[in-house]
């Protein structure tokens, strides 16, 4: 059991279960990437082709979104179980892992036919019970930070996760919200420094999201490096085969020979840090 300082939020024998996370050791960064949201069965295939050239085995896209604004037109959408369909015939053709979020229960329970990894979005990091009814699924699940979570508050929703009896809970730091920066060039700020303190209450693994830390492509290398330096454990990435056109989030997805590079210095800094 790791030291801790959040003794405050003792609920079982004094002991958080996110404290009491068994180590493990990873010989190499976690890598997930693809676009924000399912858009056609030809731009998943292409995406999950040129992942795993590159080595990434796990693809992640969007079949339920949950957007800024309500609005769905033909620009900004989401497909839902077509778009679960897409993902699961991608997955069985490549051989892929899919990381797809649920957005509450119904969703829940159709990407659960597809997922490997179920994403709990930020914006539902305080949905107990979506975060109760995700850990009975058995899989690992990927918990966004709120915007606006405070550690305690975000270690608190994962031992929800925990407590049902899942462990598998895979952290992941994706930007919080600052006073006026709501600009497009800085919507959010990466919270590098999260990490190592993350890694000082858990064993849990974390990963970085530079995508919506940044909400700017141009922005998404030199964070990711950064992360990794701090100790993360790895990268969800935003990609697309032709970025300035994805449906959602066109400002930050990168192409996939940048998304190879980025891969290959943060292996490398991975290593010198480790
Ligand atoms: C996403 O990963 O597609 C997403 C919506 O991210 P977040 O929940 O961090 O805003
Ligand atoms: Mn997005």
């Amino acid at each position: 059991m790791l030291v801790k300082d959040v003794t405050d939020f003792d609920i079982k024998n004094n002991i958080p279960l996110v404290c009491s996370v068994k180590p493990r050791q990873q010989v190499a960064p976690i890598f997930i990437s693809g676009p924000c949201t399912v858009e056609s069965y030809e731009q998943m295939s292409i995406t999950a082709s040129r992942l795993k050239q590159m080595g990434i085995n796990y693809m992640r896209g969007g079949a339920y979104k949950p957007l800024t604004f309500p609005y769905r037109n033909k620009n900004m959408y989401e497909l839902g179980e077509v778009g679960a369909n897409i993902l699961h015939d991608v997955k069985m053709e490549q051989n892929i892992n899919i990381v797809t979020e649920a957005t509450d229960e119904h969703s829940l329970d159709v990407i659960d036919q597809v997922a490997d990894i179920i994403q709990i979005g930020s914006r539902n990091m305080y949905n107990y019970s979506l975060l109760k009814q995700a850990a009975n699924k058995n899989k690992p699940i990927l918990l966004k930070r709120h915007f606006g979570a405070s550690v305690r508050d975000w270690l608190g929703a994962a031992e929800y996760i925990l407590d049902q009896g899942n462990g598998d809970v895979i952290l992941c730091e994706r930007g919080i919200t600052a006073p006026h920066t709501h600009e497009s060039s800085s919507r959010f700020i990466s919270d590098i420094q999260v990490i190592p303190n993350i890694k000082k209450l858990t064993n849990l693994p974390i990963i970085f999201d530079p995508s919506h830390a940044t909400f700017n492509r141009a922005f998404v290398p030199s964070m990711s490096y950064a992360a990794i330096a701090a100790g993360a454990d790895g990268i969800i990435m935003e990609s697309h085969p032709t970025p300035e056109q994805a449906a959602v989030d066109k400002l930050n997805a990168v192409e996939f020979d940048m998304v190879e590079e980025i891969k290959n210095k943060c292996e490398n800094i991975f290593q010198i840090v480790k």
